[in-house]
């Protein structure tokens, strides 16, 4: 199937029209800081910060540390299986009206579980907020549990255990959190008992890590997916390896804009990886810390990048292919991306 011909002043509203999905996203980075606030007082708990202004002020990072430790920071305000849930909540509605079709979500309960909250108030918050989702808005979603890879292989292993009691409510495993210094080999075995439990298996590789981690996190950790994995293209033999195979790559252009991966958004290399044929889409990241979400993403990358139409249709598919949703589900959805372009390209 080819997409029909859009003429270019269509393409922003096409982009984001069209129907997508959502592969990478934190949902503790979907945090608004008036959510922070709100969530705050509901709580009891104190901010080193005066106002939602001043919170949004301090979102200029310098690198992924840097912005680590504020996101540590307003996840603080979670406690609650509520909290969970409106969190959760608010980006689903959020998202459903950018036509976002289905979104695979990122938790990390490590981030909670040190805090004193137990990974059920965690799992059931966001998992009903999933459900209702479904329900409410038409969007599709599930959940991966992520690992903080600056913490130890044994936390990893405790916390894959506090987490099975749940296993329904999660369809995946991921490794996120500080990259350089913490190699995915750190966590090889963990991750060799995930599979045996038939978890999917993803993993942040190649964001601010050299390409080998990339290596690592596919022959070591048996990744499916590779999260950012935008250093590939200083490896050639890598590059050829990920578009033979069709290993998706979760790019996520206004995060690596914002924590400069790229000295600016018109070097990013997402052009670059589709004419190579790798099967990349773009994602939000942590979309409150990062100056927004998917469509936001879309319009930023197209308008810096000059991609075309071609590029969009191409990125929605391989949205759609990356994902582990079922089959018929990604059929339906191809369906709509034809039916969007072809009101493109009558309007
Ligand atoms: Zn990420």
């Amino acid at each position: 199937m080819k997409p029909p011909t859009i003429a270019p002043d269509r393409l922003p509203a096409l982009l984001a029209a069209m129907p997508k999905a959502e592969l990478h996203m934190h949902i503790e980075g979907s945090l608004e800081p008036e959510m922070i606030f709100a969530l705050a007082a509901r709580n009891g708990v104190a901010l080193p910060y005066a106002s939602v202004d001043e919170l949004r002020r301090a979102y200029a990072f310098s690198d992924l540390q840097s912005f680590l430790d504020i996101y540590y920071q307003g996840a603080s305000v979670l406690l609650k299986e509520e909290d969970f849930y409106d969190m959760a909540q608010a980006y689903l509605s959020r998202v459903a009206a950018e036509n976002i079709v289905h979104a695979e979500i990122f938790f990390d309960p490590q981030t909670h579980t040190a805090r004193g909250v137990s990974m059920e108030t965690v799992i059931r918050g966001l998992s009903r907020a999933c459900a209702d989702a479904r329900a409410r808005h038409g969007i599709s979603a599930a959940l991966i549990l992520c690992f903080l890879r600056h913490l130890s292989e044994e936390e990893a292993f405790e916390t894959l255990e506090a987490a099975l009691p749940f296993r329904e409510h999660f369809i995946g495993v991921g490794l996120d959190s500080s990259e350089v210094g913490h190699p995915p080999s750190k966590f090889a075995r963990v991750f060799a008992r995930c599979r045996e439990l038939g978890l999917h298996i993803v993993a942040h590789a190649g964001e601010e890590g050299p390409p080998d981690y990339i290596w690592q996190a596919l022959d070591l950790l048996g990744a499916e997916r590779i999260d950012h994995g935008v250093q590939a293209v200083h490896d050639a033999a890598l590059m050829a390896r990920l578009a033979a195979e069709r290993v998706p790559l979760t790019v996520c252009p206004l995060s690596n804009q914002k924590l400069r991966v790229f000295p600016d958004l018109a070097n990013h290399n997402l052009k670059s990886l589709l004419d190579a044929g790798l099967c990349a889409t773009v994602n939000s990241d942590d979309p409150a810390y990062f100056g927004g979400y998917v469509n936001d993403n879309f319009r930023a990358v197209f308008a810096a990048t000059g991609m075309t139409a071609r590029h969009a249709w191409q990125l929605a598919l391989n949205s759609f292919e990356a994902s582990f949703a079922p089959a018929a589900d990604q059929a339906r959805w191809r369906d709509q991306l034809g039916e969007a372009f072809e009101r493109a390209a009558a309007a």
